[in-house]
């Protein structure tokens, strides 16, 4: 008799997006004549840059001639890829060599599959409030208790708040924890991690053999040259960290799906030999996905070309400048908003103590803006509320113009 995995019964059930749906529709119907201006999208919306598309176009073309095709490729991506990503590495002041890079469809994937190489009773930190993906992967391989709706925790699991006091950068724990999560610059507040700060969990992790898995999808975001963009530019982390990341927001590929993780071969657990915990995950890869499509990396290349990255962080800008736009129209009607910076993501203060869904609900009324209650990324969002700033111009625009000339606080 075949049962399902009972831990997908512990999940809290993923409403966030299905309620906001809901919501939208019922105000649609109300109000047919409303124009909705959408700001809680986490998806880019403009096209790929020209050399992108003539990278793809060339990985195309290559599967058109019997010299040129190609099947199944290297194992952890094609080595002209993870070169070129090694060199990038290089200009971030990072050293990794090529075969520490896993190329991949995506950082959520690896985000949600890494934990999978780590032990079953490892206990785990996660930031609060935090991408769903780190939590579920963990709640789904049984290593929490259960969920407990009033405090919107699960049992088992160590939450580090991010609050304004500490800027939404947490310290470490104080307690003993094994894996750590950490996404920076961070969605949904948009606070980057400052060298101190990161290094802070790195002497952490070291002190305590503990592994930090680091989510640097936005990392090309970071306008301020202080920043961090690897946690690799941290001394010592090659012993203690794993870095994910993707082309997806980098550049435009969140449906062509690209992404690389890197794990040192340095990287040593207390019970662990020297590069055994990198032969787990290529034995994780290699048994369960069978690479990353070899156009979509051929576009990857040409995001790392010179022409390509110059492109990159050109559209990337662009977002950038919808980011201050947002920024300052909510900050002059008075609303105290974090984040914007050096990340595609705002985090507003609700006004007047409204609750997350609260001032959703006000939001939507009167501005007719939908964006995304932040208490839907853990307990700690609660009272905040995440705009982003991927969008066209004008619709970025008007629905500034719509919350300056509408919205009562
Ligand atoms: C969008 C996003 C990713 C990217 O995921 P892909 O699977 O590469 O598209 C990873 N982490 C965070 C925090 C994100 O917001």
């Amino acid at each position: 008799m075949a049962r399902v995995n009972p831990n997908y019964r512990k999940l809290s059930a993923g409403y966030l997006f299905p309620e906001i749906e809901r919501r939208v529709a019922a105000f649609q119907e109300e109000n047919p004549a409303a124009k909705i201006h959408r700001l809680g999208i986490g998806n880019t919306t403009e096209a790929l840059t020209p050399a992108v598309i003539a990278g793809l176009k060339d990985g195309v073309e290559r599967l058109a001639a019997v010299e040129t095709y190609s099947g199944y490729g290297d194992e952890q991506g094609q080595l002209e890829l993870r070169r070129a990503l090694s060199r990038y590495y290089d200009s971030l002041g990072a050293a990794i060599d090529p075969d520490e890079f896993f190329i991949s469809d995506g950082a959520k994937p690896d985000a949600g599959n890494i934990q999978s190489i780590f032990s079953d009773n490892s206990i785990i930190a996660f930031q609060d409030p935090a991408y769903p993906v780190y939590v579920d992967s963990n709640v789904i391989a049984g290593r929490s208790g259960p969920y407990d709706p009033p405090q919107g925790l699960y049992s088992g699991f160590i939450y580090m708040r991010c609050s304004e006091e500490n800027g939404f950068i947490p310290a470490p724990p104080s307690e003993k924890v094994d894996l750590i999560y950490l996404c920076s610059p961070n969605n949904p507040t948009g606070a980057v991690a400052n060298r101190r700060q990161l290094r802070a969990f790195v002497d952490y992790a070291r002190k305590h053999r503990a592994v930090i898995i680091f989510d640097a999808a936005y990392a090309e975001f970071i306008n301020d040259p202080a920043l961090p963009r690897t946690i690799f530019e941290i001394e010592g982390a090659a012993e203690c960290a794993i870095e994910i990341n993707s082309f997806s927001k980098f550049a435009g590929f969140t449906g062509v799906r690209l992404g690389w993780s890197i794990v040192p071969k340095a990287l040593t657990v207390e019970d662990s030999e020297h590069a055994e915990v990198h032969r787990y995950w290529l034995r994780r890869q290699t048994t369960f996905f069978n690479g990353a499509s070899n156009i979509a990396q051929r576009g990857g290349l040409a995001v790392l070309s010179v022409e390509g990255l110059r492109q990159c962080r050109e559209l990337i800008g662009y977002y950038m400048e919808n980011a201050r736009i947002i920024g300052e129209g909510l900050r002059k009607h008075g609303l105290t908003v974090y984040g914007g910076e050096n990340a595609p993501y705002l985090w507003v203060k609700a006004p007047g103590g409204l609750s997350s869904w609260e001032f959703f609900d006000r939001l939507l009324q009167e501005a007719h803006v939908v964006g995304t209650p932040g208490s839907g990324f853990g307990p700690s969002g609660e009272g905040y509320f995440r705009l982003s700033a991927f969008g066209h111009r004008p619709d970025i625009e008007a629905a500034v113009e719509s919350i300056t000339t509408r919205l009562e606080i």
